[in-house]
């Protein structure tokens, strides 16, 4: 790809100079990645090196830019290949003003995909296993305080299942089952959603975690936007075994 060191620098002075942190965001993001990759040890630096990832070939892109190229090389980099430079304003310039996960953590929460497999205890459920992925991550309270680590890998939670029974009432269902009776539902002909009832199962169902699928140098844990909760989390925080 060539970048344009004109289009370049017009970000570049949009963002620092307008009064309006545009590309706070991509900036502060990248800048997390850069500083873990550069200040960690020769053998962290090596995962991101070693792997074909996407996402880590864009990362590992961003930095040799920054370093040689300049700040506004990689930025620009990392807005058009991520196809983030789609709403220019009226004077040419681009308006960017998403949240961090939008505009660059998501493109790299590949990394921390891990696989997900939801197990119904009632044996004649409809939907007995359901498998999925997931690369969302947030931090565990228990009793008040947050763990320092993420041990919610190597265990298994408990829910309820959820699955659709249908909408005739299943008598002879062997667990419990309650009744929605707002179940959302689309006529195919006439385009129209209405109101049906449908009877849901209430078993317990057990989510197994098992792993990330990937080496990944680092996580993207959600916080939400809870200040108080912000203040608690650990110092460091540890994703299962660590060095
Ligand atoms: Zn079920």
């Amino acid at each position: 790809m060539r970048l344009n060191a004109q289009k370049a620098k017009k970000l570049d002075v949009f963002g620092s100079q307008s009064g309006t942190a545009i590309c706070c965001s991509v900036d502060t993001g990248l800048f997390v990645f850069y500083h873990a990759y550069k200040a960690g040890t020769d053998k962290f630096r090596d995962l991101f090196e070693v792997n074909n990832l996407d996402a880590l070939k864009l990362l590992r892109r961003v930095f040799h830019l920054g370093e040689n190229e300049g700040w506004s090389m990689a930025r620009l980099f990392w807005l058009t290949e991520n196809n983030l430079l789609k709403n220019a304003l009226k004077n040419g310039e681009y308006g960017i003003k998403n949240t961090i996960d939008e505009i660059v953590f998501r493109f790299v929460k590949s990394l921390q995909t891990y696989p997900l497999k939801f197990k119904c205890t009632c044996s004649v459920c409809p939907k007995l296993v359901r498998e999925t992925t997931s690369d969302e991550i947030r931090p565990i309270k228990a009793t008040s305080i947050y763990l320092n680590v993420l041990s919610a890998f190597t265990t298994t939670h408990e829910s309820l299942c959820g699955s659709n029974l249908g909408s005739d009432e299943p008598l002879d269902y062997p667990a419990d089952y309650m009744i929605d009776d707002r179940h959302p539902a689309i006529d195919p002909e006439i385009k129209l959603t209405h109101l049906e009832t449908r009877y849901i199962c209430q078993a317990t169902r057990i989510t197994e975690i098992t792993k990330l699928i990937h080496r990944a140098p680092f996580i993207i844990a959600n916080v939400e936007n809870d200040k108080s909760s912000i203040l608690e989390l650990p110092d460091p925080l540890f994703v299962g075994e660590h060095e």
